[in-house]
């Protein structure tokens, strides 16, 4: 998970502080020094740090904690503030040109993750702003680049502009805008080429794409996981080219923080999207006061609810809901909760978006084997449809044949055939509840 040796860390220290009736110059001495530590571990940027402890001493020390009746709770409050401060402060919104359509340049190095992204934002841009979105193969250094992003057009279905490698990218480009122009799409996004190492020709290209496109938004994709590396790549990019905002990529497989603690301290651009995984829907805007927090233990309501409202069937789930309370829920519907949980992302990751999931003791490090979960589907997916509606009809040699299908042992197939039906027992017992309840209101 992304941030998590910062967040462990981050939040021994603050624990420390909250029970505390009174706080003194020492502990915030001591506070300051474990902060340090714990940023310098997760590569921050040693001058950022050394500014971000040096601001949330100040504060610490001033009247607001030394009067307050929590002063604990209120260091807490000092460090999420500034850990906001830190990332951006608010939420950095996308250009709309005046007149469509508004083109945005992607850079980059290779690997990065540059086309992947390009991809995504594409098709954030459709789903969530319902913009039409025109796709730019301006890569013309590398044929393979350009296949992989008509590959990820057709997985989108959304159009690709290219003109092989034969052509100069200026060019490509400026055809792209007046396609997109005629096809009434509203954003041009234009993958330009990358290359493994900052060189002279690579920036002069881009230069000269810029200086010809006037883009609204130049985006500087950057691979998280390169930590420190990741914030000197942006410094340069940034230094020639004067991005718009940054994107931060495989954010999910960052679990130290550094590049996305100090690129906006650093670059003064800020960090606009974050990738979130592989899949072409795993980026997501990037908002540091939720980060923050997610960092902080306190969780991520917002994002979670975002991401059922998108994930989630309105529809299904209403009537699951109506089918748990007549308690006529079946392994079916089970297999379908399953699948609308598992496509909101990863389950570790939905969990340290539950405020205070961290703290609670049954779920404390709890290592969420994806596995199980694979295998608790192979065992439904082996009954057939008669015993998935009616479980009852289940015998030894029923259970000794989904047992060899799904490639578990019977003792696994029992054991999910009980938890069933203590679930359904539950949601008897819950909904007997309810009905009672409405039965009195009737009454009265
Ligand atoms: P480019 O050379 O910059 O165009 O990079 P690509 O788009 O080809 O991406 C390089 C690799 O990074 C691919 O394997 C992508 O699947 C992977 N990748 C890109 N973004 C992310 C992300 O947010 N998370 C993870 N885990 N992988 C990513």
């Amino acid at each position: 998970m992304a941030f998590e040796g910062l967040a462990d860390r981050l939040q021994q220290t603050i624990k420390k502080m909250t029970g505390k009736g009174k706080v003194n110059e020492q502990d915030v001495k001591e506070m300051s020094r474990e902060v340090r530590l714990a940023l310098l571990e997760a590569d921050v940027n040693f001058k950022v740090v050394k500014d971000f402890v040096k601001k949330i001493r100040e504060r610490a020390v001033g009247t607001e904690v030394m009067e307050s009746l929590t002063p604990g709770q209120q260091v807490i409050k000092i460090v999420k503030e500034e850990l906001t401060l830190l990332m951006g402060g608010e939420q950095s919104k996308i250009a709309v040109a005046n007149r469509p359509p508004t083109v945005i340049m992607m850079v980059g190095l290779q690997g990065a993750g540059k086309t992947t992204t390009s991809g995504k934002l594409a098709n954030l841009l459709r789903k969530k702003h319902n913009r039409k979105p025109l796709l730019v193969a301006a890569d013309v250094y590398r044929p393979a680049a350009i296949d992989q992003l008509k590959t990820v057009g057709k997985q989108l279905n959304i159009p690709v502009f290219d003109k092989g490698t034969e052509a100069n990218p200026v060019d490509i480009a400026n055809e792209a805008i007046e396609y997109a122009k005629q096809e009434h799409l509203d954003y041009v996004i234009v993958d330009t080429a990358g290359r493994l190492h900052i060189d002279e020709q690579l920036m002069g290209e881009l230069t000269q794409i810029k200086a010809d496109l006037n883009p609204d938004e130049i985006f500087l994709v950057v691979d998280a996981m390169t930590g420190q590396d990741a914030v000197n790549v942006a410094e340069s990019f940034d230094q020639q080219l004067n991005v718009t905002g940054v994107i931060l990529t495989k954010l999910d497989g960052d679990t130290r923080g550094g590049a996305a603690l100090s690129i906006r301290a650093v670059t003064d651009k800020p960090i606009k999207f974050a990738g979130m995984g592989e899949k072409l829907d795993e980026l997501e805007a990037f908002h540091p006061e939720r980060m923050a927090s997610r960092i902080l233990g306190m969780g991520d309501v917002l994002t979670l609810i975002e991401k059922a409202q998108e994930n989630i069937d309105e529809k299904k789930a209403k009537e699951l809901e109506e089918k748990m309370r007549s308690a006529s829920f079946t392994f079916d519907d089970f297999l379908d909760q399953m699948e609308q949980v598992k496509s909101m992302g990863p389950l570790d990751e939905l969990l340290g978006m539950i405020p205070g999931a961290n703290k609670m003791k049954g779920l404390k490090n709890v290592q969420i084997d994806e596995k199980q979960i694979v295998h608790v589907e192979a065992i439904v997916k082996s009954m057939t449809r008669q015993e998935r509606q009616d479980p009852g009809l289940m015998n030894a040699g029923r259970k000794r044949r989904i047992a060899k299908g799904s490639g578990r042992p019977v003792s696994e197939v029992n054991r999910l055939l009980k938890q069933f039906e203590e679930m359904k027992k539950m949601m008897k017992q819950m909904s007997g509840m309810q009905g009672g309840k409405k039965g009195k209101r009737k009454k009265g």
